[in-house]
């Protein structure tokens, strides 16, 4: 099999499951329990916190364990807005973000807020003019993806944060953790377990150091009341244990220059979604004249799994709302395929993944759709 599908999910490193284990079944106890069982999960959940604070490696601050990304994401923006409902009533986001980013807005401004949604160009840049303009002593909060999912566009927090005024600024940085340096800039970060090769089901929002929002769930009183509910031991350790193991990871950029450069001597007729000072994890790429979900379906035939866009969405059929904003065509739309990269992809991977995309892309264009 060959996975190219990391920002999706990635493969769960077997020292993370090792972990994950010995606190199912062996020091199985409820961080809350008085006794030695209970201590010794503490002790694991204090021991992950440390060693994802490291990996994060961002100001002083405080992280909190939540159930995933998106709920560390609802976490954030809502409790900015609750926080800061008084000073005003405007929300900076992007239309590439995730959905778990466009949605929690979107119910913000049902609810009255005024959500201002910033454009991007054709290479997925952030239009810095629209974002600075939009700010106001209204904005109460900036939510910026660090890395886009579908094309891995950088996006510039650090600018962002020059020009915030007194909002709060959040970043979503699900893709951006364990491939590029996390923006100190910011005043919320979220992370999530699945996409560094740790578990699936557990995600993080750092804090800065005097800044507050509300507790989101009412209940025990757990991570310093701010994420009731008894903690997921396992699922904490596995995530400290897959943040030190970044420390390992190399570069998986070259396996991307590889791939991009096989598929541009090989393939006519493509369009490069991803920019090319973009985060290396990820290529989008537009096979014109084919249609994605169905070279996807040709590919898994050879055990060779990608992606048309973002897989975290439930929303499959639908069309690419990162891919629309960038103003492509229904055509470039259609044929966009994104290669995502792990720790476990090889330079020869991506020299047989040119080969069979290419016979997928020829046989497409030679036949339409042969479904
Ligand atoms: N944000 C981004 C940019 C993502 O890519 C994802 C998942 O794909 C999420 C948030 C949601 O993370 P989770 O799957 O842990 O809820």
């Amino acid at each position: 099999m060959i996975y190219l599908d990391n920002s999706a999910t990635t493969r769960q490193h077997d020292r993370v499951t090792e972990v994950m284990v010995q606190y199912m079944r062996d020091d199985f106890g409820n961080p809350s329990s008085l006794y030695n069982l209970g201590i010794t999960a503490e002790k694991a959940v204090k021991e992950a916190r440390k060693q994802l604070a490291r990996a994060m490696d961002l100001p002083e601050g405080s992280l909190y364990f939540t159930s995933c990304g998106t709920e560390a994401d609802n976490m954030a923006i809502f409790g900015a807005a609750s926080a800061q409902r008084r000073r005003g009533s405007r929300i900076i986001t992007t239309q590439v973000e995730h959905p778990a980013v466009l949605e929690a807005c979107g119910r913000l401004e049902q609810q009255g807020f005024d959500v201002i949604r910033i454009r991007v160009d054709q290479d997925c840049r952030l239009d810095l003019d629209q974002l600075k303009e939009a700010i106001n002593e209204e904005t109460i909060l900036i939510s910026v993806m660090q890395v886009n999912n579908e094309t891995g566009a950088i996006m510039p927090i650090d600018e962002i944060a020059k020009m915030k005024q007194n909002a709060f600024l959040h970043t979503d940085a699900v893709q951006a953790f364990g491939k590029i340096p996390l923006a100190k800039c910011a005043d919320l970060v979220t992370v999530s377990g699945h996409k560094i090769h740790g578990p699936k089901g557990i995600g993080a929002l750092w804090i800065k150091k005097d800044v507050h929002i509300p507790a989101f769930f009412a209940g025990g009183g757990q991570e310093s009341g701010m994420r009731s509910g008894t903690e997921n031991v396992p699922a904490i350790a596995g995530l400290g244990e897959a943040a030190a193991l970044l420390s390992e990871e190399g570069s998986v950029k070259e396996l991307r220059d590889r791939l991009l450069s096989g598929i541009r001597d090989e393939i006519k007729d493509i369009r490069v979604n991803s920019p090319d000072d973009g985060c290396p994890s990820v290529l989008n790429i537009s096979f014109l004249g084919t249609r994605a979900e169905v070279l996807l379906h040709t590919l898994e035939q050879d055990e060779i799994y990608v992606s048309t866009g973002s897989a975290c969405s439930s929303n499959k059929k639908g069309q690419s709302h990162v891919l629309k904003a960038m103003g492509l065509s229904d055509r470039e739309i259609e044929g966009a395929i994104r290669f995502s990269f792990g720790k476990y992809n090889t330079a020869e991977e991506m020299d047989q993944v040119v080969d069979k995309v290419k016979k997928a892309v020829s046989r497409f264009r030679r036949l339409g759709s042969f479904r």
